[in-house]
């Protein structure tokens, strides 16, 4: 079989801690496993918010949105080969009730598999230091580095002409914003959406109801510059929260209410105005992060005479295999400008791209290698 290779890899020492660039080993692939060269990776909340207090173990190599060109495979993987470009994802068991189902996010094995930073079937390590193992395998991945280790199941072949750098946040950022609107929510032609929170996913969560011909997309986004973006990307309507203090009231104004309505903000009481914005028979998708004390903020009685739900929704309900080619087929019929959200940083500049993203003046940072 293949042999490690030695990598650069941004490594998060201790919660809270900067990421620094390390030299690492990555191991050889294993049968049902892949090494990647990655080309370009891009930076997701969840990187962010494990870096500063989400349980995972330290010190540990993060990243999930990698992109790059496959230099070996393990002798059991099929349908993939050396020289291939690819986008990795998550990692599913692909046995379970809900793989079964095609819903591999919500696969009983997801925690394992994607975020106990060691291979899920024995604990080994994927990346080792001077001997010793780092935490890694996030997502099945640790896409902040030069080389990263997948399985079949979460590497997805891409066309060659395709721009590789930049591919990566196809593989859960934009997939998690797209796949809100269309897969989970099932947002048709014609019908009415209202996005809370303008950054990279529910920007994503826009495209993907444009891209099927939605017709009412209402963004609610504070920032200026975010706001100006999503008109020219295809919202019909943008509500600044800062002028207009009664947004429910707006959205009633400009379209009587929403089929479906989308939280990127994770905060409730902008839950409780998305579950009054919606028309009878309308669904809330819950995609933001909530203070952990906090409960659903809705009066039931309303909700019930207008039989309107609210859940959560995990990367989209994507199945990747599927809905990263389907994206794909969007972008290049010019009906899906994600690489209008993307901004380059060289791999080294790690943390002020994270922090370029934090202070929400880059919508999604990608680093190249
Ligand atoms: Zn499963
Ligand atoms: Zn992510």
């Amino acid at each position: 079989m293949g042999t490690a290779r030695k990598a650069r890899a941004a490594v998060v020492r201790k919660t809270g801690a900067p990421w620094t660039i390390e030299d690492v080993e990555v191991a050889a692939p294993r049968e049902d496993e892949v090494l990647v060269r990655m080309v370009g990776t891009g930076i997701c909340h969840t990187d962010i918010a494990c870096r500063t207090g989400f349980p995972v173990p330290m010190p540990i190599v993060l990243g999930h949105e990698g992109a790059g060109v496959i230099e070996e495979v393990g002798a059991k993987v099929t349908g993939l080969k050396a020289g291939d470009h690819v986008v990795l994802s998550f990692d599913s068991c692909g046995k379970c009730h809900n793989c079964e189902q095609h819903q591999p996010a919500y696969c009983f094995d997801f925690y394992p598999r994607n975020l106990a930073g060691m291979r899920s079937a024995d604990g080994s390590a994927t990346v080792t230091e001077a001997g010793l193992p780092l935490n890694a395998v996030f997502f099945c991945q640790s896409s902040f580095a030069t080389y990263a280790i997948a399985r079949a199941v979460n590497t997805i072949r891409i066309d060659k002409d395709l721009p590789l750098e930049i591919m990566g946040p196809l593989g859960c950022g934009i997939q998690t914003g797209a796949g809100a609107a269309v897969n989970a929510l099932g947002v048709k032609a014609g019908d009415s959406l209202a996005i809370f929170g303008g950054g990279a996913v529910g920007l994503s969560a826009m495209l993907g109801a444009r891209a099927v011909n939605a017709g009412t997309v209402i963004v609610v986004e504070p920032n200026i510059a975010r706001g100006k973006l999503a008109l020219e990307l295809g919202a019909t309507h943008v509500i600044n929260p800062k002028e207009i203090t009664d947004v429910l009231a707006e959205i009633k104004r400009l379209c009587g209410g929403v089929n479906y309505a989308i939280d990127t903000t994770g905060i409730p009481a902008v839950m409780g105005v998305a579950i009054e914005a919606l028309l009878p028979r309308g669904m809330l998708g819950l995609l933001g992060v909530p203070p952990p004390d906090a409960t659903l903020p809705g009066n039931l009685f309303s909700m019930l005479v207008r039989g309107v739900g609210a859940r959560y929704i995990v990367e989209g309900d994507s199945d990747p295999q599927e809905f990263i080619p389907r994206m794909i087929g969007w972008y290049k019929a010019g009906k899906f400008p994600f690489d209008r959200l993307v901004k380059k940083f060289p791999f080294d500049q790690i943390n002020e791209a994270a922090h370029a993203s934090e202070t929400g003046e880059v919508i999604k940072p990608v680093l190249v290698f």
